[in-house]
């Protein structure tokens, strides 16, 4: 029997085409010869048009933690107040690079798993007292919760103009709604998510107002990760900081131009359409989406264990990876009581069928007795429904 490689559909890395590989294969060149530098360029430029960005993108060796943590310390300076809303692990994790700076950070939690903090406690916590800058993550891949970005950024707009945004966007962007003009001031993201590359880039934009809040502060302790030793590189990469990751860029303009021939309006809509059916057929399989549908996100679903299904945890992610997919186990206060798919990025409707058959396998070969086909069906019945 052929022996596959089994699905990667965790909440990355993500499955890579074979273009992105064919182009991270090709020979490795010197980071100033032309045949790079000009694709550098290209890039560089697409990722600033593409989510009209009135400031810098930056592509950066690293991954998508780097870019927390690039993200925060060019645009907070020693003095100022930051407010972090964290909706699951990766928000915490945010607060915790906060703290280690020694900013003077507080954190607003959801007010339950599965759950977003609300516009409205922002808003609230704002009016209180002064935040000079407010963190967020756009989708938090822990709860698979979606934050409403665009809600929040008109709200700041009318009430709060003054308060800078920073976005973890790791992973939503490329996948879901959002360009820069709506009012946030940092997105960051990383290859290896809804960009369909293998891990290893960091990405991040940055307003005008981020950039001339960098430009207004003192050196940083940071090196590496400076605006202000990126900022020359990436107006033009025939400049030197530290040496970029050559055969990544190939990968990650590759990535670019498939999006750009999908176009993001198609991209974000079909990730909304594929979540759905993915969560309607989990559900109709038995399992619940760990998120309330109001907030539930187009990139990742946490699926949790039905009562009384007999289903061991790691046990059945096991299973379903040896049926052909490979899920991740939940984190935090999720952790053992369901499993995480991720759906990000270069899937389509072949991928989600073999997903949701081995999900299906797996439960039946390990017990729990649903009708074979029960998943099938309700997936198929949403991916015929136009979108
Ligand atoms: C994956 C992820 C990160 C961390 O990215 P790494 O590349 O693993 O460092 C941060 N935030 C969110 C929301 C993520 O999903």
């Amino acid at each position: 029997m052929i022996k596959r490689n089994p699905l990667v559909m965790v909440p990355g890395p993500t499955p890579v085409a074979r273009s992105i590989q064919d182009a991270m294969g090709r020979e490795t060149i010197s980071f100033n010869d032309p045949r790079l530098t000009c694709e550098f360029n290209a890039l560089v430029s697409d990722l600033v048009s593409l989510w009209r960005c009135d400031g810098i993108a930056f592509v950066v060796a690293g991954s998508g933690t780097m870019g927390m943590e690039m993200g925060i310390v060019n645009t907070a300076s020693s003095s100022d107040r930051v407010l972090i809303c964290s909706n699951g692990y990766f928000g915490d994790r945010m607060a915790d690079i906060c703290s280690r700076k020694g900013f003077d950070s507080e954190v607003i939690k959801a007010p339950a798993c599965g759950m977003t903090v609300s516009v409205e406690d922002v808003d609230k916590k704002l009016s209180e007292r002064k935040f000079d800058i407010l963190v967020l993550t756009h989708v938090e891949t822990s709860t698979g919760v979606e934050f409403p970005l665009k809600d929040l950024t008109e709200m700041m707009r009318a009430h709060h103009p003054g308060t800078l945004i920073i976005v973890d966007g790791v992973a939503s962007m490329g996948g879901v709604d959002f360009y820069m003009d709506w009012g946030v001031d940092v997105m960051l993201s990383c290859s290896q998510k809804c960009f369909g590359t293998s891990p290893g880039l960091a990405l991040l934009w940055a307003s005008r107002r981020a950039v001339a809040k960098r430009r207004s502060m003192p050196p940083i302790a940071e090196s590496y990760i400076d605006f202000e030793k990126w900022i020359p590189v990436m107006e033009d990469t025939m400049r030197y900081w530290g040496t970029p990751a050559v055969n990544m860029i190939w990968a990650l303009s590759e990535a670019v131009r498939i999006i750009k021939e999908e176009g993001l309006e198609n991209r974000f809509k079909r990730h909304r359409a594929y979540a759905k059916a993915i969560r309607r057929s989990i559900s109709a399989m038995g399992f619940k989406p760990g998120a309330d549908e109001s907030v539930a996100s187009p990139t990742v679903t946490v699926c949790l264990y039905p009562e009384g299904c007999g289903l061991d945890d790691a046990d059945f992610r096991d299973a379903v990876y040896s049926e052909g997919a490979h899920v991740a186990g939940c984190l935090g206060e999720l952790a053992g009581r369901g499993f995480r798919i991720g759906h990000m990025g270069n899937i389509d409707e072949h991928i989600l069928v073999s997903l949701i058959a081995a999900i299906e396998r797996a439960c039946i070969k390990r017990g729990y007795k649903i009708k074979p086909g029960v998943g099938l069906a309700s997936l198929q019945e949403s991916l015929l429904k136009s979108w």
